[in-house]
């Protein structure tokens, strides 16, 4: 193999090198945008829990107000039957009804509470059960996360293994170039000429350059982009 052509397996190795440690560093992330998703399910779930001891606490609210309407009633019971004018005992039987009346009311307010209750309950029970799904698919995914990353890890410790073993092959001064360039460019360091034209940022070469390309004695760059040139028969 020629240097080119030993820079151009290099060039391979490190962009699935930086392609697989790219989709590593993005694992995190990702697993964390799955448990998002599980926020807010819980979130919606709470909403719910609070919703239902809203209901609970009226409906104990208005119990202990019946309680207290119905001892009154019996008080005003007491004092009718203490009571000699007729006037008086009509006024204490308007407040009792008036009293009786304030417990009926209640009583229906409970019942709709209680209705409403019950929807909420059904509505909990669906948002327990869907979350629960959501908590296994969650899981699943994660799972297979981190099973990914295994796989990558393993991959990369394999390729960059093979990476260290090609390097000592290479003149130190051609390697350094072309890891200055890898760096820099962000994609590749090694273009091949298309038609007179550089492979990386797509500018006409002068015909000099492609000469010497040809002649592959030493690292000829592009004058435009930096990236290195290479003659592809
Ligand atoms: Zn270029």
């Amino acid at each position: 193999l020629t240097t080119i052509e030993k820079l151009l397996v290099l060039q391979d190795r490190d962009r699935k090198i930086r392609q697989l440690s790219q989709e590593c560093e993005d694992i995190p992330a990702r697993k964390k945008l799955i448990e998002t998703r599980l926020h807010s399910h819980q979130e919606e779930l709470k909403q719910t829990q609070d919703e239902l001891k809203h209901n609970a606490s009226a409906i104990k609210q208005i119990e202990i107000d019946v309680d207290t309407n119905k001892l009154r009633i019996l008080k005003l019971r007491d004092q009718q039957g203490m009571i000699k004018s007729n006037e008086e005992y009509r006024a204490l039987e308007r407040e009792i009804s008036s009293v009786q009346k304030q417990i009926i009311d209640a009583e229906d307010r409970e019942i709709t509470l209680m209705e409403a209750g019950e929807k909420v309950r059904a509505r909990l029970a669906e948002q327990e059960k869907s979350l629960a799904e959501e908590q296994k698919i969650v899981a699943r995914d994660s799972a297979a996360l981190d099973e990914r990353k295994g796989n990558l890890v393993a991959d990369l410790e394999k390729i960059k293994a093979d990476r260290a073993g090609m390097v000592g092959d290479i003149p130190e001064d051609w390697l350094q170039r072309y890891e200055r360039v890898f760096q820099h460019t962000g994609d590749y360091a090694l273009v091949a000429i298309e038609n007179k034209f550089c492979g990386g940022c797509h500018m006409a070469l002068p015909p000099q350059v492609t000469q010497d390309v040809k002649k592959g004695l030493s690292l000829i760059s592009c004058g435009y982009c930096g990236r290195i040139l290479y003659w592809q028969p």
